[in-house]
């Protein structure tokens, strides 16, 4: 707490993090940039001001995108700070969406895919009563869902449970983990289906333990350290002892979540081995880069024929930018696929943010409208991304702008396998 408190009056109100704050940026509003989220929980840690909901309020208005940390000359760590608030306000409110939402997220129930599959039974009824042909197809009478154009379809076969027992077993000279995620598992399958097929190409077989579930980043995001901490165990005992050289994983929050194990546990031994795994963790387009060399072994697969180049865009995910710098590695594995014109895009936040997605849905959209404007001015045929949050959220953007053009969402991974035969 002494830490904590030390560590909250580090700031010096400079305002440096406005100019990068996707959220302040939307709202200008104080309470939304990290220097005011830092004042109240000055406040709070004082004992002037009490875990309101108010106070809960501001503190989920965050993406957790780290931006604000990397510019802060004084060495703020705001995110963590911020998401040290959530923790406290969680132990004392239990929001009502994180627990409804959270509760099922457990390694046994991920494990015997019983909400994902009472999930996709659900989905296929509502999508039954709505006809595609209607505006209103995929708008659902559920709370959190009501206002959305889309939800994004849940597969009945997992892509862990369709993995033959042969595509599992690690093989080739570099002994690879495969961290498959939520996102990757049950609603795009079809991106582990393209990784294996890339992997084959250059003869590994990657290590995939069915048992895995999920990274816990909604867990951690939410406040809730303790289900976040039992995740991360649970992912770090099914990968440690199997001598691999890299853990990977095609989603972008993944990647920062595993990247994060560290900071999450708080005894020493534990922290000691969530290091040593954490440090072979890799995004997918930076291990068939640098490690692999894929751009530089070519493709021997047939290609599609095409007339024109298809003109994409490449979204950088968040938690790959700004903490994690990978920036370069997915722009050149798209550089190699075949029939595209990569069309440069700003980088700047689409509005998923995980959570932030679901308790403050209205704000998201303005953020991801922004993002949509300076999507649509370069009028791509597509737009790829890493992360499945920002696959999700530019489903929803697609719907949102009135574009006689379609527009397709895809994975890097995904892209690559419809370019070929
Ligand atoms: S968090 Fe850092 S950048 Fe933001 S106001 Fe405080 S000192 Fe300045
Ligand atoms: S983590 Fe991102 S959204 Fe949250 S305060 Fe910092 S810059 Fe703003």
């Amino acid at each position: 707490m002494l830490d904590y408190k030390k560590a909250l009056k580090q700031c010096i109100k400079c305002g440096a993090c406005m100019s990068v704050c996707p959220v302040y940026q939307a709202t200008r509003m104080e309470t939304d940039v990290a220097r005011g989220k830092l004042a109240v929980l000055q406040e709070v840690a004082s004992g002037k001001l009490g875990l309101t909901s108010s106070v809960s309020e501001i503190l989920s208005r965050c993406l957790s995108c780290g931006a604000c940390a990397e510019i802060c000359a004084n060495n703020v760590q705001s995110d963590i700070l911020i998401q040290y608030g959530r923790q406290q306000d969680f132990l004392k409110h239990k929001p009502a969406l994180s627990q409804s939402l959270l509760k099922t997220v457990t390694p046994e129930n991920l494990s015997r895919n019983v909400m994902i599959q009472g999930g996709a039974l659900l989905e296929k009824l509502l999508c039954k009563q709505i006809p595609e042909s209607r505006g209103l197809h995929m708008r659902f009478p559920l709370s959190c869902f009501t206002q959305r154009s889309i939800i994004p379809q849940i597969s009945m076969t997992s892509f862990l449970k369709d993995c033959q027992p042969e595509e599992k077993r690690a093989a080739g000279d570099i002994r690879v983990g495969f961290f498959v995620g939520c996102g990757t598992n049950y609603l795009f399958p079809e991106t582990g289906r393209a990784l294996l097929d890339i992997l084959k190409e250059v003869g590994i077989a990657p290590f995939i333990p069915e048992e895995q579930g999920c990274c816990g980043l909604m867990a951690y995001t939410s406040g809730d350290r303790k289900r976040a901490v039992a995740l991360a165990k649970r992912t770090i005992d099914l990968f440690f002892d199997q001598g691999l050289d890299y853990i990977i994983t095609a989603c972008a929050s993944c990647f920062a979540q595993l990247k994060a194990f560290p900071k999450i546990f708080e005894t020493e031994p534990e922290r000691r081995q969530a290091e040593r795994f954490s440090e072979k963790v890799m995004d997918v387009t930076s291990f068939l880069i640098d490690v692999v060399g894929y751009d530089k072994l070519g493709s021997t697969r047939q290609q599609v024929p095409k007339d024109s180049p298809i003109r994409v865009v490449y979204h950088d995910p968040c938690h790959l930018r700004i903490k994690q710098k990978v920036m370069e590695a997915p722009r050149r594995f798209l550089r190699i696929i075949p029939g595209i014109e990569l069309v440069d895009l700003p980088a700047h936040c689409c509005g998923h943010g995980g959570t932030f997605n679901l308790s403050n849905f209205s704000l998201s959209m303005q953020i991801l409208d922004r993002r949509m404007s300076e999507i649509e001015e370069l009028q791509p045929d597509k737009i790829v991304t890493g992360c499945i949050g920002c696959l999700m959220q530019f489903q929803e953007g697609i719907q949102r702008i009135k574009t006689k053009k379609r527009i397709e969402v895809l994975h890097p991974l995904v892209l690559w396998k419809q370019q070929y035969l």
